[in-house]
């Protein structure tokens, strides 16, 4: 579509000023999106971490579950970080619970494991074929432990992915907003940017 992407926000729960300020760093103004109803006039939302139970219960009396699936449908743009990663899942274990069903990952909750559920490493980012070192923030983060055929990792940390996209979902379990360089944030903003014609694979019923 050409000119600048319209990125919102999930302002419900959560760090999600954290994010508008990475946009910010990114010269990408970010819209705070608290109603269902602002997502129509939107190219992309951040899903931002927090804690997905509490998240699925505050987004439960305005339909938004059936609000994101909807926006996707029409060519939105979505990107979960933590939390966000895990209400993006297709699977989400530890336990089990509800989720969107839109990015075909299966995803643990709290996968580090008590003592060190929270650390910050370096990994790598590979974003538009191009590599680079990033600083990563995990906070009683999740760990993927299985991708389906459609998914690109974009981002890796002791060897397994922290970072996969498919079409234009894009999910992370650490926190990029958290992180000086906003890499991740400029590469969704170019892939909210470009409207693809046909829908992403992930979005086909299986
Ligand atoms: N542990 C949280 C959950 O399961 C996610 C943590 C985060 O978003 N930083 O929802």
């Amino acid at each position: 579509m050409g000119g600048a992407a319209s990125i919102g926000v999930l302002a419900l729960q959560g760090d999600f000023a954290a994010h508008a300020r990475a946009l910010e760093r990114s010269g990408i103004a970010a819209v705070e999106v608290r109603r269902a109803a602002q997502l129509p006039g939107l190219d992309g939302l951040i899903i931002p971490g927090g804690e997905s139970t509490a998240l699925l219960r505050l987004m439960e009396p305005e339909g938004w579950e059936e609000a994101l699936r909807d926006f996707h449908r029409a060519g939105g743009a979505l990107f979960g970080t933590c939390a966000g990663l895990i209400l993006l899942a297709r699977e989400v274990t530890a336990p089990t619970q509800r989720s969107l069903g839109l990015l075909d990952c299966a995803v643990e909750r709290n996968a580090y494991g008590r003592q060190i559920d929270s650390f910050v490493g370096q990994g790598t980012l590979r974003l538009d074929e191009e590599e680079s070192e990033a600083e990563m923030v995990f906070i009683r983060a999740p760990r993927i432990r299985t991708v389906g055929p459609g998914i690109e990792v974009v981002a890796w940390h002791a060897g397994e992915p922290v970072a996969i996209r498919a079409g234009r979902l894009l999910g992370a379990t650490f926190h990029p907003e958290l992180s000086p360089e906003s890499a991740l944030h400029a590469y969704f903003a170019r892939i909210a940017s470009s409207r693809m014609v046909e829908a992403p694979a992930s979005t086909q019923a299986t």
